[in-house]
């Protein structure tokens, strides 16, 4: 599968100084689902920030679909193939109905009316929101704005989305669905993520950042029962994975 986005030695301060990237190299393939783990802070929000250009106006360590990231014009090409999904939904439903936050996207593309209303019931269909075109989104419970806001990027269509902790704030039943939506997308994906279950059940690949490096880069199950490489990272080891090990041993203990 061809790479889809490269990053080259990558270093990043905010203007008040503060390190939030170190040294990051990292190579996404076509179709991939990766999930970024890492304590609070560790950088995940900033690097997703960073490949689109948004904290950098030229983020020339960043190739995107083949397109190295030096010039302007390059990143505005790319920011039509490569969709963000923010952590808070509110920040990406600003419209007054669900049906002009959804249609937003495929207007600035340049679509006629009436392909842009079809992406629009597509994009509604695809995360169960059939119907929604005229309700208020700020009026929607948590799980209808994240599901909208997914929409405004299906919208698009991008090849490549990238997503801020999609599964934060939501019930069991909401994570559930949201997971299940995600795996249905059929673009490379880049998670942010504390929810280990979605990591389990869709990523390919775990990328581990803390403090602003990349400390690990493996098999989610690998990585997700290595205990000491998770407590040295500032995170814990999931609890029915722990569960889990601890049968297997007691199990092999047995027929020992
Ligand atoms: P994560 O998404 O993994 O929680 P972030 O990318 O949000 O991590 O943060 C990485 C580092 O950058 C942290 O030290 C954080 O405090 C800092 N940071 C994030 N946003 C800003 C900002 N706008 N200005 C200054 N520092 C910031």
């Amino acid at each position: 599968m061809a790479e889809v986005l490269r990053i080259d030695g990558l270093t990043f301060a905010y203007s008040n100084g503060t390190a939030a990237l170190a040294d990051v190299n990292l190579s996404v393939r076509e179709g991939e689902t990766v999930a970024f783990i890492g304590a609070n802070g560790a950088g995940k929000t900033t690097l997703f920030l960073y490949i689109l250009g948004l904290l950098r106006k030229i983020p020339r360590e960043v190739t995107v679909l083949g397109e190295a990231l030096t010039s302007v014009e390059a990143v505005e090409a790319v920011r039509s193939r490569v969709g963000l999904v923010f952590q808070n939904p509110e920040d990406q439903l600003f419209c007054t109905t669900v049906f002009d936050d959804v249609a937003f996207g495929p207007i600035n593309l340049g679509f006629d009316a009436e392909t842009v209303k079809g992406r629009v019931t597509q994009a509604l269909a695809a995360v169960g929101l059939e119907g929604f075109e005229r309700r208020v989104p700020h009026h929607l419970s948590t799980g209808e704005q994240r599901r909208a806001a997914l929409a405004t990027i299906y919208a698009m269509r991008p090849e490549i989305m990238l997503l801020d902790e999609p599964t934060s704030n939501l019930d069991p039943r909401g994570k559930k669905e949201v997971t299940q939506l995600l795996k249905e997308f059929p673009g490379t994906k880049l998670i942010a993520t504390h929810d280990y279950e979605l990591v389990l059940t869709i990523a390919d690949r775990v990328v581990l950042l803390h403090q602003g490096r990349i400390r690990a880069n493996g098999s989610p199950e690998k990585i997700l029962t290595d205990e000491a490489l998770l407590q040295a990272n500032d995170l814990e080891m999931p609890m029915v994975l722990r569960y889990f090990l601890a049968l297997k041993n007691r199990a092999a203990a047995g027929n020992g």
